[in-house]
């Protein structure tokens, strides 16, 4: 999950400011969609924002050296009386699987301490 630095303005004006987020998925989007989303719904006292530039910091400090999981199967998959979904680090590319609300557990060959941390 990347931390991004968000300069905006509103519309019209020509003083910008910037904002701080953790996005999801590509940086660019994210903020479109934030700024579209903030417009969509504007308070009596906010103006329309416009999107001027987006700064991608990094990760935040407290997902450095975490796996990101992503679910790979589309519908959660049962084994006997088991259901789990895949799972897959889109940093690093290891795999594991996720069995009901709990955390997920990486595939044995991926089992040796240097897999705790990501390194993706
Ligand atoms: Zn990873």
């Amino acid at each position: 999950m990347p931390r991004i630095e968000i300069e905006v303005k509103n519309v019209g004006s020509k003083t910008t400011w910037k904002e701080q987020y953790d996005c999801t998925g590509d940086p660019d989007t994210w903020a479109i969609n934030l700024i579209n989303e903030f417009n969509a719904t504007l308070q009596s006292n906010e103006q329309p924002r416009e999107l001027v530039g987006v700064k991608v910091l990094g990760d935040a400090p407290e997902n450095v050296g975490k796996h990101e999981w992503r679910k790979e199967n589309l519908i959660t998959l049962v084994k006997g009386s088991m259901s789990y979904d895949k799972m897959r680090c889109e940093k690093c590319g290891i795999t594991g699987k996720r069995f009901g609300l709990g955390g997920v557990k990486r595939d044995p060959k991926y089992k040796a301490e240097k897999y705790n941390q990501c390194n993706g």
